[in-house]
């Protein structure tokens, strides 16, 4: 343990020690989270917690700041930085890890299925290079949103249990207030985690490392004739699911290394990511994402990329001889593409409203995309809008996003003959329209907006009502209308940064 762990004081909250500590002890260091001076609770996710049978109702608002700062540990914990490697834009980094985050420990809910529990901004470790383990106050609050919008949308994401200031400063391009927030992940093992273990070159920590995986999240795996190559399918499998869906709501994660994409298929470290107001594949916000290597429609090969790196480090575990198991990988890694399709087909159908599959329904699909991107319409609110017009003839909601309405009328000529022929009662078809498509995500413009309130008037008032608005992303909220909108020209967001 290092000089920041000091005997403190513990929690009435218990956790369960991580299972990832079990492992062999190059892949983590053991380290508490430093003491802040001064933590303030800013939001606890009493929801979340009730999903993780996390008694804090016990708590008061002192005791949760306390919690959540990392300046009381919980009983149970054994604290650590875990240890990973990672491609990052292409190029191999042999040690990276959790530089500014420490996993706490882990939480039963009430699924049966355990969680990480993770502080993020809790301090330095030995990973954390020349950084100083802190995070801002802007990122948290943005990771907080995001990442609870993306499981509202019903999106596999890592969740917000809470956000605390640290009533510290970080220097950044200036001073900016210090701030920690708590993340679950049914677990934080990333495809970089492989590639530390593969790097340290001893089998017995790979085999570790994929028992670990498979018990905690690919039980199904277990019973297979070769268990490795069964994670390999389903981890694709995962992938191709994610991608597919981030598609269908214009998410752009912004920095997919291979260090930022966790083997559990769930979305994870919310930097730069940006939703897309107008549809233009070509899209990036990332400031450092100079070559639009993770512009938005590049994500599904990217993904693939990241897959081959991950298989890449099973190759010594899924056969003895190098040439079949290569052979296996490639065989399963080709998948990839074909699962994308799948779901991302069946995705653009269901927010088209249809319910059966036909032959033309790729084209169809794709036609309005290539309107709405030649005609720089917002994405969001033209299939928000097209669910309103699908029992309305004159589809006056949707038409009047269009600079040349002729060209949406001669699509829809089609797309409602498509309709018609499936014979589903219009109102039901509404509503299941909107269950696919939401009338709010969380834009730029508005997680710009709350963190500016929060910086500057220490207003934490705008995100509370944010948080809340994007929690029934499909429901339309009386008084809300606004949420709804894409930005003012002058309100657009065109770069995001990491955050670090
Ligand atoms: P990220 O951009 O968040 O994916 O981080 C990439 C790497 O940089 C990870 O190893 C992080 O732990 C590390 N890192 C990012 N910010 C900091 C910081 N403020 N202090 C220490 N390490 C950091
Ligand atoms: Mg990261």
């Amino acid at each position: 343990m290092n000089d920041s762990t000091p005997i403190r004081a513990q929690s009435r909250v218990t956790l369960l020690p991580s299972s990832f500590a079990l492992l062999p002890d190059s892949l983590y260091e053991r380290v508490a989270p430093t003491p802040v001076s001064q933590p303030g609770l800013i939001r606890v996710n009493e929801a979340l917690a009730a999903e993780l049978q996390l008694p804090l109702a016990a708590l008061d608002v002192e005791a949760l700041a306390s919690l959540f700062s990392g300046n009381t540990l919980p009983s149970g914990s054994v604290p650590i930085a875990m240890s990973y490697a990672g491609h990052q834009f292409g190029g191999f980094a042999p040690q990276l890890g959790d530089g500014r985050a420490i996993l706490l420990g882990e939480a039963q809910g009430s699924d049966g299925t355990r969680y990480d529990i993770q502080l993020k901004g809790s301090g330095r470790t030995r990973f954390s290079r020349r950084g100083d383990g802190r995070a801002a106050l802007g990122p948290v609050l943005r990771e907080y949103l995001v990442s609870e919008a993306m499981h509202s949308l019903g999106i596999p994401t890592t969740r917000a249990l809470a956000a605390v200031t640290t009533g510290e400063f970080v220097q950044r391009e200036g001073p900016l207030p210090g701030a920690i927030l708590t993340r679950v992940a049914t677990s934080h093992v990333r495809v970089g985690t492989f590639e530390m273990a593969a790097a340290q070159g001893d089998i017995k920590v790979m085999g570790a490392l994929v028992d670990h995986v498979i018990e905690r999240m690919y039980p199904e795996a277990r019973g297979a004739a070769n268990p490795v190559l069964a994670l390999l399918r389903l981890v694709v499998e995962r992938q191709a699911s994610l991608v597919a869906q981030w598609m269908h709501v214009g998410f752009i994660h912004g920095v997919m290394n291979t260090d930022n994409m966790a083997v559990s298929g769930q979305t994870i470290d919310f930097g730069p990511c940006a939703f897309m107001d107008a549809y233009d594949p070509a899209t990036v916000f990332s400031a450092i994402d100079q070559n639009g290597r993770y512009a938005f429609a590049n994500q599904p090969p990217i993904a693939q990329w990241n897959l081959a790196r991950f298989a890449e480090t099973l190759l010594p575990l899924l056969d003895p001889i190098p040439e079949r198991a290569v052979e296996m990988a490639e065989g399963m890694l080709s998948h990839f593409a074909t699962r994308f399709r799948g779901h991302w087909l069946q995705g653009l159908r269901t927010k088209l409203g249809l319910t059966q599959e036909q032959e033309g329904d790729l084209a169809l699909g794709e036609g309005f995309l290539t309107l709405l991107h030649h005609q720089h319409v917002d994405f969001t609110l033209a299939f928000r809008r097209l669910c309103d017009s699908a029992d309305e003839p004159a589809a006056k909601p949707v038409r009047e996003l269009f600079q040349d309405p002729q060209a949406f009328d001669a699509w829809s000529v089609d797309w409602r003959r498509r309709l018609e022929a499936e014979g589903v009662p219009a109102g039901e078809r509404v509503q299941a329209m909107r269950r696919a498509n939401p009338l709010y995500i969380p834009r730029n413009h508005l997680v710009e907006q709350v963190i500016a309130a929060a910086i500057g008037e220490g207003d934490f008032a705008p995100f509370a009502e944010l948080v809340e608005v994007l929690s029934r992303p499909h429901q339309e909220q009386p008084g809300r209308a606004r949420y709804a909108l894409p930005p003012q020209p002058d309100q657009q967001v065109f770069r995001t940064y990491c955050g670090t």
